[in-house]
């Protein structure tokens, strides 16, 4: 279904989300929904500061971007972070077939538990995403540990 030269180029449109949401003094997480042959169906990033809704992450944004479909088995979320818990289960949820995860290193979230239900997982490990998260965790930890509900 998907191949890793697909995949980067799939990225580069979550990427730029996640730069966009940094832009406006957000937390910079992208993500994008796509049909099979890689048609862009919604764009999205966290907007939990911007909008001041927790709720508000990259995927779900995507996702609701996207308006409604009647089958979600043949799309790919692409997501610029490994998918945390809630947006694990939106992707289980709706059936979403593959996610493709920028990088899991700055954040191990559910995108092992996705596979392990049949969900085709690919992992980039893609520098570019690695070094925006590495340098926002450091420069607004706060804002870090709110978004992943860690107590500080
Ligand atoms: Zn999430």
């Amino acid at each position: 279904m998907i191949d890793m030269i697909n995949a980067k180029d799939l990225l580069v449109t979550a990427y730029d989300e996640a730069r966009l949401g940094l832009a406006e003094g957000g937390i910079p997480i992208g993500a994008a929904l796509f049909d099979a042959d890689g048609n862009l169906l919604g764009r999205g990033h966290n907007r939990r500061v911007q909008a001041a809704d927790p709720s508000l992450h990259a995927e779900t944004d995507a996702f609701r971007n996207a308006g409604r479909r009647r089958d979600y088995r043949d799309t790919i979320m692409v997501t610029t972070l490994s998918p945390c818990w809630y947006c694990s289960g939106l992707v289980r949820q709706f059936n979403i077939g593959a996610v493709i995860v920028g990088e899991a290193k700055t954040f191990h979230g559910g995108h092992e538990w996705l596979a392990e239900h049949g969900v085709s997982i690919i992992v980039l490990d893609d520098p570019g995403c690695i070094e925006m998260m590495e340098k926002f965790i450091a420069e607004r930890p706060e804002l870090w540990n709110e978004d992943i509900g860690v107590a500080e």
